[in-house]
């Protein structure tokens, strides 16, 4: 027997399954298929526990649905363009092309040592030109459609990094950039954005979607949808100069419209005070000589503050009158016009309607101004509601007063068209010509410029004459050029390149020239999924035999953290190619799950500044990859994720030592040659010999009926464990199965036996996802055909998973009184009358005649008298 060596037995088998292209996934009609897509790392570098920890279950779970009779494809490639790869190739002084390419081949080295079931015939790389020419052709794709446009527009610009970043891509209270925590800085650009906000009601809609409930409120609170109405407040003129009120001369001219956007209509009799964003183009003109001076003060304090900062509830309230006042257009009364940073200009229309009675912040605001509160909806069955003592906002349900004719309409909690007073209010604001019913949405169009190199060039050309042009469909891709000036100085690296932004027009064919910023590398992985179809496709972004075959993709896996980003973009992107009639259906991904994270030791995120980073390649020489994988998928619930524990994997390396000695120590043991009942000396008398035999072989047939009934529960387990995503019960269930194995051993009468043979063979099976190599060799070693990740998963002998004995509790008058036990078939009727005639319950009955006996499903008997 062999000791158990992976680092001699699974590049061996890694070999030979590539040389077999053994998980090759190709076309076949007659199979059903799965598309098992994981998302694709950014080479950055070598990979982390954090990729094993992704990858591996994901693999496993992969090759447990082909092992169930599906064609998976589970491909894998790299998101090669974007920041991290650049900052890192700034921060060494190397090409970024080069220094991408260098870590792929490193990482692709790497990933190949977790023996995963990814087809490398399907690797794609999103900084290959013959990818970025198809990412380049869906943009020229979505500008046509009128999906891509260009406007200058305040952008959030990471100073140190040297480029815009969208909105996701900043953090935290404090506004940090993503990638190197600077805080952000606003910036004014001419910039292209994609138009996701025209699909931000589909994208509220899940239905056929199998994704955690997590990512879609994630999703949904992202996209912000609030009903109301929008409703337009005129302004009242300044006085002419030269005259004034004190003439009693009305001043002449129309207001400016202001046009605000409320969740609650049903208030609008109580709003006294109007607010705009310091940011709104009104501001400016509204602003009275006498208020200028503090005003101007006021907008530089703001502009210094973050939007977090700026919206935060507790947040004492600060702003100032600009000295100009606007209408009331529901009751003609006049409100002055102040300016708060509260109210965001990215938000809304940058100006709200102040309710103070029945808003806290507004209240808060008013409070501290002394300005005027009106209730104007009185909750039932107190004493009504009095502007001037009210010590909170007010925000329930009640009857409009103060209202005018609406005084008594009802007013409950719910939104938009679920509330009675909203519906009348809204209705009466159209026909009175002054309002309509709104949506508004917090979702913004997607910003795609990036001031950066390292990117794919977006394929646009700007003439004098005819504007913005695509380039042409035969002249992508627009290579991005090797010998640029890639450090960061704020313009786009492109734009500094001597000839290469110089290119004829597209429509007239004079002097153009190139767009120099580089596409968001979101845009590249939005549709990756695609060209892992035929990365190598050149008529298409993917050829449509395989679309048709292998989308959509059927499970989905990866990090939540991008759940308001990737998983957002790539399911506009789908849906937006599915309205150009490039693809078909309205989701790409069906199922989504996610995994949680892996800690380091002392519980913190894993990083290298903080020295609690797992390097999988040490574990790897270690442990051997199968123990890394069974570990990692033994140590936590996946969706959870846990703290590292390097003593941890100790244990799952041990365990499949002990697998390794039993299926060694047993495979040259064949049935005939077992002879369990020879070894009686030659004076044994024959009485003895024939009633020990007996003794034994019912005590080896139980046994046996004991292992089996173990083997198949486990499988039933198992099986049911990687339909569900419940990855760290399939390890601790084998791990259980061994030990009834050994015991199995132990009580002698099994090995070479059927009984063995089959908990053998299924225990391989099962083991195979998880650990696919020490699975292979096993498998050889027991004399079974290559390969074991091409046999049948085995199926659930339900009549062996049941107990032969149940144990049912009998309760008198409710209370405890016996345990019986009977065999797991026995009828009600059998389990009634024994019950009866049982000793103690007799005693306890005391002669009495139950008035009812009640068995529960076998499971409890009560009887009372
Ligand atoms: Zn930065
Ligand atoms: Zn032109």
């Amino acid at each position: 027997m062999n000791d158990y060596i992976p680092t001699q037995i699974e590049p061996k088998w890694q070999a030979k399954w590539e040389a077999d292209g053994l998980y090759h996934s190709d076309i076949d009609p007659q199979k059903p298929k799965h598309y098992a897509l994981t998302m694709l790392p950014y080479p950055s570098g070598d990979l982390h526990i954090g990729h094993w920890y992704a990858m591996t279950p994901a693999d496993a779970r992969a090759r447990f649905m082909r092992m169930n009779g599906y064609n998976v494809l589970f491909p894998m490639g790299f998101d090669a363009f974007g920041l991290p790869a650049e900052n890192a190739a700034i921060k060494r002084g190397i090409h970024p092309k080069k220094w991408t390419y260098k870590n792929i081949e490193n990482m692709r080295r790497q990933m190949k040592t977790m023996g995963a079931m990814f087809d490398w015939r399907r690797e794609a790389v999103s900084a290959d030109p013959e990818y970025y020419r198809w990412t380049q052709w869906f943009f020229i794709q979505l500008y046509k459609h009128g999906l891509a446009y260009r406007k200058m527009s305040p952008v959030d610009f990471c100073p140190h990094c040297n480029t815009t970043l969208a909105r996701e891509q900043v953090w935290g209270d404090d506004r940090h950039c993503e990638r190197c925590g600077t805080p952000v800085i606003k910036k004014d650009l001419d910039q292209w954005f994609f138009r996701i906000t025209r699909y931000a009601d589909e994208l509220l809609n899940y239905a056929g979607m199998d994704w955690p409930e997590r990512v879609r409120t994630l999703q949904t609170n992202w996209i912000g949808r609030s009903e109301g109405a929008s409703v337009i407040f005129k302004t009242v003129p300044p006085s002419p100069i030269g005259t004034s009120a004190r003439q009693g001369r009305r001043a002449e001219g129309e207001g400016d419209a202001i046009e605000i956007f409320t969740t609650r209509p049903d208030t609008l009799w109580g709003a006294t005070f109007m607010v705009l964003s310091p940011e709104h183009p009104l501001v400016e003109k509204l602003t009275t000589p006498e208020h200028r001076e503090e005003v101007e003060a006021y907008k530089k304090q703001a502009a210094r503050q973050s939007d977090i900062e700026r919206e935060a509830i507790d947040k004492e309230k600060t702003g100032v009158f600009i000295g100009a006042y606007a209408i009331n257009p529901v009751n003609q009364a006049k409100i002055p016009i102040w300016i708060a940073d509260y109210v965001l200009m990215t938000y809304g229309t940058g100006a709200i309607m102040a309710v103070p009675a029945h808003d806290e912040r507004d209240f808060a605001f008013a409070r501290k101004f002394g300005l005027k509160v009106i209730p104007v909806i009185q909750p039932e069955g107190i004493a009504d509601l009095d502007g001037e003592t009210m010590e909170v906002a007010y925000v329930g349900g009640g009857h409009m007063i103060n209202s005018a004719h609406f005084n008594g309409t009802a007013v409950n909690e719910e939104k938009g068209r679920n509330n009675p007073g909203i519906i009348a209010v809204i209705d009466w604001l159209a026909r009175q010509g002054i309002g309509r019913e709104a949506v508004t949405y917090k979702l913004r169009d997607w910003l795609i410029s990036r001031q950066r190199y390292w990117g794919a060039p977006i394929p646009m050309v700007y003439c004098q004459k005819d504007g913005w042009n695509p380039v042409h469909d035969d002249e992508l891709p627009v290579l991005l050029p090797d010998d640029v000036e890639w450090k960061p100085t704020g313009e786009s690296p492109l734009k500094l390149h001597p000839i290469w932004k110089q290119v004829k027009c597209p429509v007239c064919g004079e002097t153009a020239m190139r767009e120099t910023d580089t596409m968001d590398t979101f845009m590249c992985s939005s549709w990756y999924h695609l060209r892992y179809l035929s990365p190598k496709y050149d008529e298409g972004p993917f050829d449509e035999a395989e679309y048709n075959y292998w989308m959509p993709v059927d499970t989905y896996t990866g990090g939540i953290e991008h759940a308001t980003m990737h998983l957002m973009y790539t399911r506009f992107f789908h849906k937006a190619l599915r309205d150009m009639q490039i693809t078909e259906g309205s989701e790409p991904m069906v199922q989504l799950r996610n995994q949680g994270m892996v800690l380091g030791e002392d519980h913190e995120k894993m990083s290298k500044s903080r020295g609690n980073v797992t390097a999988p390649d040490d574990l790897v020489q270690r442990y051997g990859a199968d123990a890394v994988r069974s570990y990692l998928i033994f140590f936590a619930k996946w969706d959870m994720g846990a703290p590292w524990n390097r003593t941890g994997i100790e244990g799952t390396y041990r365990w499949l030592k002990r697998v390794w000695a039993l299926v060694t120590e047993t495979a040259d043991v064949m049935p005939e040659t077992r002879t369990d009942l020879g070894f009686f000396s030659a004076d044994t008398p024959m009485d003895d010999i024939y009633d020990s035999m007996m003794t034994r072989q019912e005590g080896i047939q139980n046994t046996r009926r004991t292992l089996r009934r173990k083997v198949h529960q486990t499988l039933k387990q198992v099986t049911r464990d990687f339909e569900q995503f419940e990855f760290n019960t399939i390890v601790s269930g084998l791990m259980e199965l061994l030990n009834e194995m050994y015991k199995a051993r132990e009580a002698g009468g099994i090995v070479g036996h059927p009984e063995w043979f089959e908990a053998v063979d299924l225990y391989l099976r099962m083991l195979a996802p998880v650990c696919p190599h020490i699975a292979e060799e096993l498998w050889q070693t027991i004399g079974k055909p290559y390969s074991i990740h091409t046999q049948p998963w085995p199926k659930v002998d339900e009549a062996a998973t049941r107990e032969d004995e149940i144990t049912i509790p009998v309760q008198v008058n409710g209370k405890l009184r016996d345990r019986l036990v009977f065999p797991a078939d026995a009828s009600e009727e059998v389990i009634r009358a024994a019950v009866l005639a049982s000793e103690t319950i007799r005693k306890y009955l005391d002669g009495r005649t139950p008035k009812k006996v009640i068995v529960v499903k076998k499971k409890l008997v009560s009887i009372v008298v």
